[in-house]
């Protein structure tokens, strides 16, 4: 704001001066202009003057006949000053009058001048007469200007007052310059020269005034003159000043165009010696001057208007931003509830109940203890529906599912599976009850009669049988399928019980141990290999990316899961060799497409063993520069669960592998039912939507709601989002609606050795071009 408010108004200070400078230019080139059409027309008038003087001065007996006929032959298509006259005036004797009077009435042109009889004005019986003996000029001004036999030397004069030329006329003589004297109330500016006799000398100034035998005047309206000049200018006010030879400066004349309209403008002035002792004055401004201040001000407005726009874009954007956020705490608590929590109980629902199983084996591993699972499902569900019909059915679920929690201590789980299962996990911590008298007493609670809505008549009496699984499996899917089957042989053996299966401790910790060991020597026996999953565009439908997954070729028990021999390798840290072998052979196999014309992304797993590491960045690194793999087409997967746990230190690690230029993906996004907010503080590229939400996408609104909400999520952060576990072209389409950018999965391709892979692309023709799987938009 403050640096756009101080551009503002630097530049509309700049633009003001900027037109100030322009206008000031143009005003002086208006004003040169016209002081040389000025100089011009007093130079004319001094030509006039100068040759009349001439032919006085050649023909001392030159009268009007001979001054009109060169008059006439001079201002052939000349371009004088039109309203200048001149005049040849002679000092007249008292004594020489009469035979002045006989000369000027002998000839024909000075009689047609007079329009009466010889008469002087003004009247009256001088020493001394001055009177014109030839006037010239344009056709009629020459008779006009003063009447012809004005006494110029008379003391005063008729429509003047003070005569002003007989000063003029000495001047002249004694000073042998041209004398510029104003006529006061004509507007009239008289220019005189004297005429002495040819051949005397006339250094001094006695001897110019005894040589004297005329004096030519040239008169001509200095007010018209000038404002002719201002014709088309406006803005522009003239002043004329002559100086005669050691006189002071007087005002010739002024004309004023100002109007007081236009553009306020700053004036300006110039003064410009014309020669000959003119002097023209010119202020104003210029011609359609622009109005400085007020583009100024225009561009002050423009420059605030644009900083309010950029201010109200940025506000905009950064409370777009806010609602984005605001958006993602809201859905956080909501997404992570549904998403854990069966509708119709409230109670965990699957994969809270599984998460909370694999929290309670750590533990009990951790002190020693066992875990125990109760299946419990309700005898003849089915027929209690069909009986009293859903909603009863649905409410007897509710007190099922209430009851159970009595049972159980409140840091246990109760979870309903779906249907009329319900599960409960327990450890042995601090307790010696036997799973078998857990069992005994929700059988107990569960014996109680349900009271049910109208129309229901009389209470339910349910029986229910229990399957119950205890050990220390490997992981809490496995704990669950022992009570599942658990669960059949109770129901095998008659209902209304339970049954106990109690080999899996035993079975699996051998299996265990057996790949535990057999783990320590695969990766010198070179018993690894990775496949590869393309990822696809779900817009253009090309194939965009890769995701390298680990196999283990056991040499007896065959290809054993990641699932299940990563978390022992996370657990004996041979995590850390294993996720370099992987790192390396993903990067080489990407950098080998890669150049022959695959434009592949390589996504890569790492796993929290590795990212609890701070050399990893390091190694990372090296392995790019090794493998030649470009940096921005590796993907480094991470869990959101490993993502959370510790968020801090993992934030910073991200941010020394974004300065690699890798990018960082969400894998099993939506799992972790953790705070969605936290993505704020990790610099990620993308979100893998975990595989449980796609399953369901076109069977369940919940699921497809679900999914929805985190697309948008990923799309309101300016997050990739890719859909995992696709297996169905409804779901695509649903994808495509839904906005999401890729997809991978069964339907499209199942993960394959590099050969397979290479020979699918070429199949889809993977596109030659580098197809970016960065961020979209
Ligand atoms: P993940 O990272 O979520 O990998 C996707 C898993 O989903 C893969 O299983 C893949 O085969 C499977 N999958 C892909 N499309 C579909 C589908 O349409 N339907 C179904 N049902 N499954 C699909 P996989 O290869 O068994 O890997 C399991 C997990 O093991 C991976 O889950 C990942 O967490 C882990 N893993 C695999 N390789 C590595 C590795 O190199 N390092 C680490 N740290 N973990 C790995
Ligand atoms: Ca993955
Ligand atoms: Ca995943």
């Amino acid at each position: 704001m403050i640096v756009g408010v101080a551009a503002s108004v630097l530049l509309a200070d700049r633009w003001r001066a900027s037109v100030l400078r322009s206008n000031k230019a143009a005003f002086h080139s208006t004003a040169t202009d016209l002081g040389r059409t000025l100089s011009a027309k007093l130079d004319s008038n001094s030509a006039l003057l100068r040759a009349t003087r001439a032919i006085a001065t050649i023909d001392p007996n030159a009268g009007e006949t001979r001054l009109t006929a060169w008059y006439r032959q001079y201002s052939r298509g000349a371009t004088g000053s039109p309203g200048a006259a001149a005049e040849l005036i002679e000092p007249v004797p008292a004594s020489r009058l009469a035979a002045f009077g006989r000369t000027v009435e002998g000839e024909p042109a000075f009689r047609a001048l007079l329009t009466g009889p010889f008469k002087i004005t003004p009247a009256g019986v001088r020493s001394r007469y001055c009177l014109a003996r030839a006037i010239v000029g344009p056709a009629g001004i020459g008779s006009n200007l003063y009447p012809p036999l004005l006494d110029y030397c008379a003391p005063t004069l008729p429509g003047i007052g003070r005569s002003p030329f007989a000063t003029l006329f000495n001047s002249a003589a004694t000073t042998g310059t041209t004398i510029v004297t104003a006529i006061p109330g004509f507007a009239l500016t008289a220019v005189g020269a004297a005429v002495y006799r040819l051949g005397t000398p006339l250094v001094t100034a006695p001897e110019r005034r005894r040589a004297l035998t005329g004096v030519v005047g040239v008169s001509f309206n200095s007010d018209t003159l000038i404002r002719s000049l201002l014709v088309g200018h406006d803005s522009l006010a003239l002043t004329l000043y002559h100086r005669n030879v050691g006189g002071p400066l007087t005002l010739v004349g002024r004309a004023d165009a100002r109007a007081g309209g236009g553009a306020p403008s700053p004036s300006y002035s110039q003064r410009r010696d014309l020669g000959e002792g003119w002097l023209l004055a010119t202020s104003g401004t210029a011609d359609h001057a622009a109005w400085a201040d007020g583009q100024g001000l225009i561009a002050l407005l423009i420059g605030l208007l644009i900083t309010l726009l950029l201010l109200l874009v940025y506000r905009v954007l950064s409370v777009s931003r806010r609602r984005a956020w605001g958006l993602v705490g809201e859905k956080t608590g909501e997404l992570a509830y549904r998403a854990l929590h069966d509708p119709l109980t409230d109670l965990p629902n699957r994969s809270l109940v599984l998460d909370r199983a694999g929290q309670v084996l750590a533990r009990a591993r951790l002190l020693g203890v066992t875990v125990t699972a109760l299946f419990v499902d309700i005898d003849g569900f089915k027929q209690i529906n069909d009986r009293f019909g859903h909603q009863a059915g649905d409410e007897i679920l509710r007190q099922v599912g209430a009851r159970l929690k009595t049972v159980l201590r409140d840091n246990d789980t109760v979870g309903r599976l779906g249907g009329d299962e319900f599960v409960m996990v327990i450890d042995s911590i601090g307790v010696n009850a036997l799973p078998e008298l857990v069992a005994e007493r929700i059988l107990d609670v569960l014996r109680q009669p349900f009271e049910l809505p109208a129309p229901a008549t009389a209470p339910a009496i349910l029986t229910a049988s229990i399957g119950i699984a205890t050990g220390l499996p490997a992981n809490a899917e496995a704990l669950l399928l022992d009570a599942d089957l658990a669960l059949f042989k109770a129901k095998a053996i008659g209902k209304n019980g339970y049954a106990l299966f109690e080999s899996a401790m035993q079975t699996d910790a051998q299996h265990r141990m057996r790949l535990e060991l057999d783990l320590a020597d695969a990766l010198e026996a070179k018993q690894f290999s990775l496949v590869y999953q393309p990822m696809l565009d779900l817009h253009s439908e090309r194939v965009v990316g890769v995701e390298a997954l680990l196999r283990w070729n056991h040499p007896s028990a065959g290809l054993v899961r990641p699932d299940v021999f990563i978390p022992i390798a996370e657990e004996n840290g041979l995590i850390i060799p294993l996720g370099q072998w992987v790192l390396e052979q993903a990067c080489a196999q990407g950098a080998a497409w890669r150049a022959k014309g695959h434009a592949l992304n390589i996504s890569v797993n790492a796993s929290a063993r590795q990212l609890e590491r701070p050399e990893f960045v390091d190694e990372v690194g090296a392995t790019l520069a090794q493998t030649g793999l470009d940096a921005k087409a590796l993907t480094l997967e991470i869990t959101e669960t490993v993502l959370m746990r510790k968020p801090d230190a993992t934030a910073q690690l991200l941010a020394r592998l974004k300065t690699l230029g890798v990018r960082i993906a969400v894998d099993d996004f939506g799992t972790g039912y953790s705070s969605l907010a936290y993505l704020r503080q990790f610099p990620v590229d993308s979100l893998k939507i975990d595989r449980t939400f796609i399953t369901g996408l076109t069977r369940s609104s919940e699921a497809l709601a679900l999914a929805h909400t985190l697309i948008q999520l990923g799309k309101a952060l300016g997050l990739q989002t890719l859909a995992e576990g696709v297996e169905e072209s409804e779901q695509v389409r649903e994808l495509q609606r839904e906005g999401c950018d890729l997809a991978q999965g069964f339907l499209f391709a199942r993960p394959m050795a590099p050969d397979a892979l290479e020979a699918f692309l070429d199949e889809r023709r993977a596109p030659l071009v580098e197809v970016s799987a960065a961020a979209p938009g």
